[in-house]
């Protein structure tokens, strides 16, 4: 009762309390590189989670079926994805 209707949407400022992009694992440690809201990118169900350049790559290397929104500039999204390519999934578990 009294749910508001935005209630099972995820909230983006989650993260943001700690000063670091939506996009950013809470376990993931590494700072954010450049704009906050530098991409956007998209799970397989169409969620979509705003972040930096850095955070949006090493979410992608780990998320099955995501892509980068395709409003997002293309040198970005090339940016994003071969950073994504080098990195191992949830790269922060072994300390990278
Ligand atoms: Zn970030």
């Amino acid at each position: 009762m009294n749910q508001p209707l935005d209630a099972r949407v995820p909230r983006p400022a989650a993260h943001a309390s700690r000063g670091r992009c939506p996009a950013a694992a809470p376990k993931d440690p590494t700072p954010c590189e450049g704009p906050h809201d530098a991409a956007t990118l998209v799970d397989r169900h169409g969620r979509e989670v705003a972040g930096c350049v850095h955070h949006c790559a090493r979410v992608l290397a780990g998320l099955d079926g995501a892509r980068v929104h395709p409003f997002v500039p293309a040198g970005r999204a090339l940016e994003i994805y071969s950073r994504a390519r080098e990195l191992p999934p949830f790269a922060w578990e072994i300390g990278r």
